[in-house]
C-alpha cells in the first residue's frame, strides 16, 4: 500500500461541500429564500415567534391542548408569552422512550430602549438605550437602525412598533465623530470606542413651535408619537422597543455563496430546526423543536432555557400517554442549535485552525462550549456525539467538528445545559458564522442547507 493510499484510508480530511457535491448548490441557494423572508419577517424574538407561528400553522399545526389526545403524525404548538415557542410533531413510539429535541435561539445582540428614554439636548430628540446582549458596542454607530417593539398603554391597548423597515420609512442612528476631530477618541481602547452611555439614538431636530417651551425638540418627537400611535412618554415604562440594524438580508458575493444579515446569530438554527421540524412526516420519536428567548443574556427570565415552561411542556407531553417524565427526559437526546464562529482568516491568530470550523464545510458539531477549562460547558459524551455523527452520515450531511477559537482565547455558552440538566443527551451544532453579533453577520448557503438537513435526519431517521 502506497503512503497516499493509507493516508486516503486513515486521516481525516474535511471536504468542501462545493467541491464534493455542487449540486446542493442550487439547492441550498432555494432553501436560504426562505431563509432571508424569514430574517426580514423576524428582526426581534416577538416577531420570529409570529413569524414561526405562521408557518406551522400553514403546514397543519394547531394549538397544543394538554387535555386532548393525539396520534402518531399528529402536529401541534405552544408559545410561551409570545417570545418562545414550542412544536411538536407525535411519533409512533411510546414517548416513554423518548423525545428528539432540537432547541435554538431567537432573541440577538441589540439596542433596548431605556425606561424613559426621550431627552432633548442642544436641539437634537434622542433616545436613550440599554445594550441587550454581547455587542462591540463601535459597531452600531452611523448604521441605519429600525425601531421595533411593543407598547401597553395605560387604557391597556397595546401598540406595536415597526419604523425602518418599509420603503420610505425614516430610519434612526447613532452619531460617531469625524475623522478630524477623534484624536482624543482614537486613544480609547476598542472596547470604549463608544461608551455604554454613548449609545443615544437620534431621533429628531424640528422644534414645537411656541417660542414658551422648553425643550421644543422633544415636545415635537412626542407630538408625533402622540399622532401615530396615541402614546405618551409615560408609555415608554410600559414598553419592550429594540433597535436593530434596519438592512434586509441580502446574498453576498460575486457567486451568491453567502447571506449578510442581522440576527443570523441563531435564527439561522432556529430557522433550520422549524423547517425540519415541519417537515418530519409521523417520525419514530416525538418531536419537540423549542425556538426560546434570552439565551444572549444567559437563558434568564420566563421566556429563556433557564424557566421551566420547557420542562413543563414535555412533562405535558408525557402526561397524555401516562408517562413519568422523567422516563421521558432520561430517554430523550437534544441537538443544542446554535452557531459557531467560522475562521476568519483576516484575524487568524485567534483560532486554532484544526479545530475551528470553516464556511462551507457544513454544520459544526461542538462538543463543548464554555470558556477556560470547559467552564460552563455542556460537554457531550462520547457515545452522544457517536450516534448524532452516525445520523448525520447515514443521511448525508456534510459536517465539521469547532470550538469557539483557540484555548484561553475566548469562549462561550449555550443554551446546551440548560437542557442537559433535565438528564438528556445534548450536543451543540448549528452553523458556522463569520462577523458574529455584529449589525451584519456572514453565513453560507451550503452550511445552513446542511444543517437543516442534521435537523431533517435527527427527526425523521433517528
Ligand atoms: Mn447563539
Ligand atoms: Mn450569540
Amino acid at each position: 500500500m502506497t503512503g497516499k493510499e493509507l493516508q486516503e484510508q486513515l486521516a481525516w480530511k474535511i471536504p468542501h461541500i462545493a467541491s464534493k457535491a455542487p449540486e446542493q448548490i442550487e439547492a441550498a441557494d432555494g432553501f436560504c429564500d426562505g431563509y432571508k423572508q424569514f430574517l426580514d419577517q423576524g428582526k426581534t424574538e416577538r416577531e420570529c415567534v409570529k413569524a414561526a407561528e405562521k408557518l406551522l400553522i400553514a403546514a397543519g399545526y394547531t394549538v397544543f391542548d394538554e387535555k386532548k389526545s393525539y396520534k402518531p403524525g399528529d402536529k401541534v404548538y405552544r408559545i410561551n408569552r409570545g417570545k418562545s415557542i414550542l412544536a411538536t410533531t407525535f411519533g409512533t413510539k411510546p414517548i416513554e422512550e423518548g423525545v428528539r429535541i432540537s432547541g435554538a435561539h431567537i432573541d440577538a445582540p441589540r439596542l433596548d430602549l431605556k425606561a424613559n428614554p426621550l431627552y432633548e439636548k442642544e436641539s437634537l430628540a434622542l433616545f436613550k438605550t440599554h445594550y441587550y446582549g454581547g455587542i462591540r458596542k463601535y459597531q452600531w454607530s452611523a448604521v441605519p437602525l429600525a425601531m421595533h417593539g411593543v407598547m401597553v398603554k395605560k387604557d391597556g391597548g397595546t401598540v406595536e412598533f415597526n419604523i425602518g423597515e418599509k420603503p420610505g420609512d425614516p430610519v434612526f442612528c447613532i452619531t460617531d465623530l469625524l475623522p478630524h476631530l477623534s484624536a482624543e477618541q482614537n486613544e480609547r481602547k476598542l472596547r470604549d470606542g463608544l461608551k455604554g452611555e454613548e449609545l443615544n439614538i437620534v431621533v429628531g431636530s424640528l422644534p414645537y413651535e411656541d417660542e414658551e417651551i422648553k425643550e421644543p425638540v422633544k415636545l415635537k418627537a412626542l407630538q408625533l408619537l402622540h399622532e401615530h400611535f396615541g402614546v405618551i412618554e409615560e408609555d415608554f415604562a410600559r414598553a419592550e422597543i429594540e433597535f436593530v440594524p434596519a438592512a434586509k438580508a441580502v446574498d453576498v458575493g460575486f457567486d451568491r455563496s453567502m447571506i449578510g444579515a442581522y440576527g443570523q446569530d441563531d435564527r439561522v438554527c432556529s430557522y433550520a430546526a422549524l423547517m425540519a421540524e415541519i417537515g418530519t412526516v409521523t417520525p419514530l420519536y416525538t418531536t419537540v423543536t423549542v425556538l426560546t428567548d434570552k439565551e444572549e443574556i444567559g437563558s434568564e427570565g420566563n421566556t429563556g432555557m433557564n424557566a421551566s415552561y420547557f420542562e413543563d411542556y414535555v412533562t405535558y407531553l408525557a402526561q397524555l400517554q401516562g408517562a413519568d417524565p422523567k422516563t421521558v427526559f432520561a430517554n430523550s437526546c437534544c441537538l443544542s442549535a446554535d452557531v459557531n464562529a467560522a475562521y476568519d482568516p483576516t484575524f487568524s491568530s485567534v483560532y486554532e485552525p484544526k479545530n475551528t470550523c470553516y464556511l462551507n464545510k457544513g454544520c459544526v458539531l461542538t462538543k463543548f462550549t464554555g470558556s477556560r477549562g470547559k467552564s460552563g460547558a455542556n460537554d457531550a459524551s462520547a457515545e452522544y456525539m457517536a450516534k448524532v455523527i452516525g445520523i448525520m452520515e447515514h443521511a448525508g450531511v456534510y459536517w465539521q467538528v469547532g470550538e469557539i477559537g483557540a484555548v484561553d482565547v475566548g469562549g462561550g455558552g449555550t443554551i446546551a445545559k440548560f437542557i442537559s440538566r433535565l438528564n438528556v443527551d445534548v450536543v451543540d451544532l448549528g452553523v458556522p458564522i463569520l462577523s458574529m453579533h455584529a449589525p451584519f453577520e456572514l453565513s453560507s448557503k451550503l452550511d445552513v442547507y446542511n444543517t437543516y438537513k442534521a435537523f431533517a435526519a435527527f427527526y425523521q431517521e433517528a
